[in-house]
């Protein structure tokens, strides 16, 4: 058996992705064209636009660009508003915890003569603090909803209002790829001009997004060529991964709707567990408001990348950061903002749990990772 503790990197595609897949017959062809494939196509865009606009409370004037995942989308928001660059405000900022997909977009703009703020999250509330930080001449401002490493929930509705009082004219744009289908959302309430949104975040498949743009908000294309996506993102429609998109939003809209307990149950119960370890593992606590899947915990004395190879080889897969960080020498930016040490960032594992999961997966985790610790303790005291 393998479970994957690790959702908030990929949860698995949902079994009603699977089950579509395993009966589709190839019908769909190109969603531009007016023959019954075509329309056939056309209506599973029809049809993901309307579970997107339910999940997230949509205005029927709000407009979804279908990306191939939220990197995309967050590019798109960004890259075209820095274009060309000006003399006129040229400021971009966004919190120090946010994705790379969005720092690293953010700061590719540097080179065209932008100046970025990255504003440290723990202070992103404090009106004297952001007055400081920025002013009317900020163009971008970059906010996420929850963090991927630490599960942290922000107050993008305050954070808005109050970028809005000190910069009129810029544009908001906040990365939801980690919350939507987590937590309930709802775009008009979060004050921004976008957001982005992941498919394999949610159970669709992977090489599916989407950038939600508001109303109010005119955008200009990254990607140039057909009129595809109200002419904001030239090329054919990935069919296939819209329809999964369609079926993960619905099932998630439907998880929100019941009060579906099963990711908030594992994480406690789980926590219970790493609370029972005493000294030996330390939840860290990033805020008040949390993903209900997320837990980000350190065990001193044990190399993160060491617990992750070992929980693997057992079949529990966990993270060690971001699945995008992982893998790379330094620690984690995000651990490193909240202002743990280097050493205390290389211990720490991320465990987020799947929507779906199972009394048996989480047993079965849960196990596994109670003897590879006891059993990694035990070397680190024999050492
Ligand atoms: N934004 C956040 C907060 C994420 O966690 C991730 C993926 O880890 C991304 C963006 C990138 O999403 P995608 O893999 O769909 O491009």
């Amino acid at each position: 058996m393998r479970v994957n503790f690790d959702a908030n990197a990929s949860v698995k595609p949902l079994p009603e992705v699977l089950n579509y897949l395993a009966c589709y017959s190839g019908e769909f062809l190109n969603p531009s064209s007016v023959h019954l494939g075509g329309q056939a196509a056309k209506g599973v865009l029809d049809e993901a636009r309307a579970e997107l606009s339910q999940l997230l409370s949509l205005s029927s004037e709000d407009r979804i660009i279908f990306t191939s995942g939220a990197t995309e989308a967050n590019n798109s928001a960004l890259i075209p508003l820095c274009a060309p660059a000006q003399s006129q405000y040229p400021d971009l900022a966004c919190s120090n915890v946010e994705h790379s997909a969005v720092l690293e977009c953010l700061r590719s703009q540097l080179d065209k003569g932008y100046k970025l703020k990255e504003i440290a999250v723990e202070r992103i509330e404090d009106d004297s603090y952001l007055s400081e930080q920025i002013d009317d001449n900020l163009r971008i401002f970059g906010l996420m909803l929850a963090n991927n490493e630490t599960g942290q929930i922000f107050n993008v509705k305050s954070v808005a209002d109050k970028i809005r009082l000190i910069s009129p004219r810029s544009k908001i744009h906040c990365d939801a790829a980690q919350a939507v289908g987590k937590i309930k959302v709802n775009f008009a309430e979060l004050g921004v001009d976008s957001i982005s949104i992941s498919g394999h975040k949610i159970g669709a498949l992977s090489g599916i997004g989407a950038l939600v743009i508001s109303k109010y908000c005119q955008i200009k294309p990254l990607l140039f060529g057909g009129p595809q996506e109200y002419g904001l993102r030239a090329g054919t429609e990935n069919v296939l991964g819209i329809k999964s998109l369609a079926i993960a939003c619905k099932a998630a809209r439907e998880r929100i709707l019941s009060n579906d307990r099963r990711m908030i149950d594992a994480k406690n119960k789980f926590a219970n567990y790493l609370k029972s370890l005493s000294d030996s593992a330390v939840i860290n606590n990033f805020g008040l408001n949390n993903l209900p899947n997320t837990l980000s915990v350190r065990f001193p004395g044990i190399k993160a990348d060491d617990l992750v190879v070992a929980l693997d080889l057992n079949g529990v897969a966990v993270s060690a950061g971001s699945a995008c960080a992982s893998g790379r020498p330094s620690p984690s930016h995000v651990l490193l903002s909240h202002g743990l040490s280097k050493q205390e960032a290389k211990e720490t594992i991320r465990i987020s749990f799947e929507p779906n999961i199972t009394e048996t997966e989480f047993e079965f985790g849960l196990n596994i990772f109670k003897e590879t610790i006891a059993r990694m303790i035990n070397l680190r005291r024999a050492a």
